[in-house]
């Protein structure tokens, strides 16, 4: 499901919160790629049943940001996001995805 909430921060384009993928603008709803990037976030999400992503999630972004020491990298290399954006592109990616393949960018 998709919301349009134009108050999202400026540095958010989109975000994804169980089970919905809010977006800044209308204009996003129409973006393929970046749709097809939250919903990886939504597959990931549901596989280790929501509660542990965000808990994985943020617990791998603050030990990447006392490593890299810059926020934007350290949320690039967070695994969850590393596999969104390797595959946002490919609109087919969660037809042939296997579970939990965000491993696969640790
Ligand atoms: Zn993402």
């Amino acid at each position: 499901m998709i919301r349009v909430l134009k108050y999202l921060p400026k540095y958010v384009i989109g975000i994804t919160i169980f089970p919905f993928v809010i977006v800044r603008d209308r204009t996003m709803v129409l973006n393929k790629i970046l749709i097809n990037h939250e919903r990886i976030h939504l597959r990931q999400q549901l596989e280790l049943l929501i509660i542990f992503f965000y808990i994985l999630y943020v617990c791998e972004f603050l030990i990447r940001l006392l490593v890299y020491r810059k926020w934007n990298y350290a949320y690039r290399m967070i695994s969850f996001e590393k596999e969104a954006y390797a595959n946002e592109k490919d609109l087919n990616y969660l037809k042939s995805r296997s579970y939990w393949s965000f491993i696969n960018f640790y």
